[in-house]
């Protein structure tokens, strides 16, 4: 890849800092968004800068539209483009689906697919007047696999792939192409509650996977060596389904 300007959402940790890392390494300038946590997205930057990398960090909170719309306009406004775009940031409120609040519904679906909306619409019209881009987006295989106490997150990671299934359709033609990857149990802090050990069994592998196993798989969506590759879903999770 040649100097290509890279957005990731949720950058800061887990998989996310994965994904800069790798993308900083391929060639791109990373810009690496966070949320909240500063200090985690500035630890994000100065590991890509002592890999050799470029980058910066911003902070919006993907769910507010207001927010993302203000900072994606002055990013667009500093680096003209966006050439590729990693739709990461997600959460989870887990709890059974008779006791889940409004809230807890509403702050799983607001990051992950409401985020979707508000991070990709600015950037993909920019991408289609220069009839280029790649764009990438993290579900997970609770999509698929329905799993207790996520009537939430599954509900938002199937209607991310759905989107992104559909929207790869409408701008094939026009440079533009999407994908997702849909990661099983990462060693992460989103999963650090988790019942690893239990979970483990379920995994023909037998083990969690690491940060970098998913971030390989999205920095080779984002090269040309997947030229022809989108609308996808890529599962990448040791062989759970
Ligand atoms: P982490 O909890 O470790 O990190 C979450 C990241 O997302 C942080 O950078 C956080 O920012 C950011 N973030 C959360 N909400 C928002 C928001 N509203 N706006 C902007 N940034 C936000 O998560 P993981 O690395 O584990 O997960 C990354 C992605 O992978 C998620 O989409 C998740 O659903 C998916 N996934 C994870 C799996 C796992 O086992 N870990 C399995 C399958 C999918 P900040 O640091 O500021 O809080």
């Amino acid at each position: 890849m040649s100097k290509q300007i890279a957005l990731v959402t949720g950058g800061s940790r887990g998989i996310g800092r994965a994904i800069c890392l790798e993308l900083a390494k391929s060639g791109s300038f990373v810009v690496v968004n966070f949320r909240s946590n500063k200090k985690a997205a500035e630890e994000t930057l100065e590991i890509i800068h002592q890999a050799g990398g470029t980058g910066e960090t911003i902070c919006f909170d993907v769910a507010n539209q207001e927010e993302t719309g203000h900072n994606i306009e002055a990013l667009l406004m500093r680096h003209d483009a966006i050439d590729i775009l990693v739709n990461n940031a997600g959460e989870t409120a887990d709890s059974l689906f008779a006791l889940m609040s409004l809230e807890e519904w509403m702050k799983v679906l607001n990051t992950s697919l409401q985020g979707f909306y508000n991070v990709t619409k600015p950037i993909l019209m920019k991408m289609l007047n220069r009839k280029r881009g790649c764009i990438v987006t993290v579900s997970s295989v609770s999509a698929r696999l329905g799993q207790r106490g996520q009537t939430n997150y599954s509900a938002a990671k199937a209607g991310l792939e759905g989107a992104c299934r559909s929207l790869a359709s409408e701008v094939a033609r026009l440079g533009v192409r999407v994908n997702v990857v849909a990661p099983g149990l990462i060693e992460t802090e989103m999963s650090q509650n988790l019942p690893k050990e239990i979970i483990k069994q379920i995994i023909p592998m037998g083990r969690v996977g690491l940060p970098e196993e998913i971030a390989r798989v999205v920095r080779f969506l984002c090269s040309d060596e997947a030229s022809y590759i989108t609308g996808q879903v890529i599962s990448v999770n040791g062989g759970m389904i």
